[in-house]
């Protein structure tokens, strides 16, 4: 059961991990399984599966319930992989006050160069970046509903529902509270890239460790999603009177 390095490695370069690329990862440590060597292996494997001219980016996103240090705040629910990840040497983190990413690899300094507050997935964020670099984005053991690539399309689509979440900003150095905007909803609906990346033969599966993985470009998946939102721009939220709070409050959102 217990899976090594050098086998994830494996793995990942059979997925199609393409060697000298930029890869944003989202991951399940748990769903991965035992690996020898834990999450740190686990980031070797991907290191040494893209090489030495590739970089790797992960989420490492925060609460926004207190200033952020780059360097000292922890993630919030973004998994052992990322929280791990970020505090390794030479690894850069970008200063999104709730949205941050760390990279490491030739490209990360300009996939965590500076970014507006709102939206902070949008063109100029890390993920936006990874996009324009041509990058691929691995789901490790957890589904699109975990992937902020799909709110970079909602951004370049421009969907109607924005939300605003009260987040900690440090402004002339004193830390004050602000709503910054998103397209958030319950992101469940984002589900849907599965059937449209298989239909349009764009996603590669398999497994890494115990976990199902999946494998796409960024340029794939966006393309698909704004394709599919210039027809509905809802198509992400659950519908009306499902009993999804976060989805009722983006479409309560919607100017009329
Ligand atoms: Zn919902």
């Amino acid at each position: 059961m217990t899976v090594t390095r050098n086998e994830l490695a494996a793995q990942l370069r059979a997925l199609g991990v393409r060697h000298g690329g930029v890869l944003l990862v989202h991951t399940s440590f748990r769903a991965v399984g035992p690996v020898e060597g834990g999450p740190i292996a686990l980031i070797e494997a991907l290191h040494e599966a893209l090489g030495p001219e590739g970089t790797l980016v992960m989420p490492t996103m925060t609460d926004g319930e207190s200033p952020f240090d780059p360097a000292a705040t922890p993630t919030w629910q973004m998994g052992i992989t990322a929280e791990l990840f970020w505090r390794r040497p030479g690894v850069r983190r970008s200063g999104h006050p709730g949205g941050s990413f760390a990279a490491a690899g030739p490209r990360a300094e300009e996939i965590c160069a500076p970014q507006p507050l709102s939206p902070p997935h949008g063109p100029n964020s890390p993920v936006g970046r990874v996009h324009v670099l041509d990058g691929q984005v691995l789901l490790l053991g957890v589904a699109h509903s975990e992937s902020t690539t799909l709110h970079l399309a909602e951004a370049l689509a421009r969907v109607p529902y924005s939300v605003a979440h009260p987040t900690v900003v440090v402004v002339d150095g004193q830390p004050q509270v602000v709503a910054i905007e998103e397209t958030d909803h319950c992101c469940r609906g984002f589900a849907r890239a599965d059937g449209w990346l298989r239909q349009a033969g764009l996603q590669r599966e398999g497994p890494v460790g115990q976990a199902h993985a999946r494998l796409a470009n960024a340029r794939d998946v966006v393309r698909i999603a704004v394709e599919c939102l210039a027809s509905d721009p809802l198509v992400f939220l659950c519908s009306r009177g499902a009993g999804c709070d976060e989805c009722d409050a983006a479409r309560a959102s919607i100017a009329v």
